[in-house]
């Protein structure tokens, strides 16, 4: 009975998944550890469920392939972390509300503060339970999305903060907006302007931070002590200038829930919006913009059955949609569909699907959902 149970545990309970190869994300990571060198920290960005590879998943190989740091975007994201493993360190990226600042102190998180009023909180929850709370302080150096611009004013509150004996301000970042050299120049030249007046004022940092992915493939002198990379990890190759191979390790599956053969002139999904020039053979495919699937690559998208294009047919459903299979041989109900993969079997990848729904390939891979299953190789 017992062993019945387990086996339906892991029982896949769908034929859409997606497929996550770790050994090749662990490859990743090596690389870019290896890049960077021995004295830059690598802070691994698992944000929004570790764009979609399920962030408590890939968290332990990420951190056993050589990363040191872990990052994330919200409070929940860390709690959830934090819940499965103990020890890792966590940076919370984004802002979190006055309210919920005890759950930083009790759960040993890591906090992006850019206010003396926050750090006072933060003193005094880290006083009441005899600890110092972590915090990382941001600076905005023209982004204007998160932390203060450099000036006195903000000089002075960060030497306030930094003398809060409940407080660790073990470092202090700054995000590129990476429009061109020459702003990116100017940004990095603006932050580390401030940290050095900083420094003369007996106030300085462990680690110091502005690049992301393709700042720390592309500009190497913008590493300083700490790099942040997110999409490199997952292998997708943003970079311009630079160079790193890193493999994109997640692929996404399903299998033919049915077949239709239908005539010349008729529609297909909601609305007609695709119809049929010839008799034609059309999968169902059991996975739609639910799962995280563009809606707007109707008519632009494919998937891979036996080797073959089958372009996807009619407006994309929430749960379905639909492929003219007409011209491959052999579909059979149950047969395997690529919908994304590494392109070495003319599958579309991460990439490919970004540029053909007009985004970037952060957004295609974040917002896949939960629902579809994960399996790890
Ligand atoms: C998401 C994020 C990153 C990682 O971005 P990638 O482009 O995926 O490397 C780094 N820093 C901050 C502040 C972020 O929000």
């Amino acid at each position: 009975m017992k062993e019945a149970n387990e086996r339906k545990e892991t029982e896949l309970l769908r034929d859409t998944y997606i497929e996550i190869d770790l050994s090749k994300l662990e490859k990743n990571v090596k690389m870019i550890k290896e890049m960077v060198g021995g004295k830059v920290v690598l802070t691994a960005v698992i944000k929004a469920n570790g764009y979609g590879h399920g962030a408590l998943q890939i968290a332990k190989p990420i951190m056993e392939a050589g990363a040191d740091y872990l990052a994330v975007a919200t409070l929940t994201e860390a709690l959830e972390l934090r819940g499965q493993y103990a020890d890792y360190p966590i940076l919370i990226m984004g802002h979190t509300p006055n309210r919920l600042l005890h759950h930083i102190a009790e759960k040993h998180l890591t906090q992006t503060i850019f206010s003396f009023e926050q750090a006072e909180i933060l003193n005094a929850l880290g006083e009441a339970q005899h600890e110092q709370v972590k915090v990382h302080l941001k600076v905005d150096t023209g982004f204007h999305r998160l932390g203060k611009m450099p000036s006195a004013e903000y000089r002075e509150e960060i030497k306030k903060i930094c003398a809060l004996p409940y407080i660790d301000a073990e470092g202090i970042f700054s995000h590129l907006a990476l429009v061109n050299e020459e702003e990116n120049e100017k940004q990095y030249h603006m932050f580390t302007e401030f940290l050095d007046t900083l420094a003369e004022e007996g106030c300085s940092f462990r680690y110091c931070h502005i690049a992301d992915s393709i700042a720390c493939v592309d500009y190497p002198q913008y590493r300083m002590n700490m790099v942040r990379p997110g999409a490199l990890l997952y292998g997708m190759r943003g970079y311009h200038k630079g160079f790193l191979p890193v493999e994109q390790c997640l692929s996404f599956k399903t299998a033919v829930s049915q077949l239709h053969e239908i005539e010349a002139g008729e529609g297909v999904s909601y609305d007609f919006l695709w119809k049929a020039d010839r008799k034609s053979l059309i999968a169902t495919l059991p996975f739609g913009y639910a799962d995280g699937y563009p809606r707007n690559l109707r008519d632009k998208g494919y998937v891979i059955i036996n080797g073959q294009k089958a372009p996807i047919v009619g407006v994309i459903c929430m749960d379905q949609c639909m492929a003219d299979v007409t011209d491959i041989e052999g579909v059979c109900c149950g047969s395997e569909a690529i919908i994304y993969g590494d392109g070495t079997d003319g599958s579309m990848t991460i990439d490919e699907a970004s540029k053909l729904s007009g985004t970037n390939k952060n957004d295609i891979l974040a917002r896949l959902t939960a629902r579809p299953p994960r399996i790890y190789r």
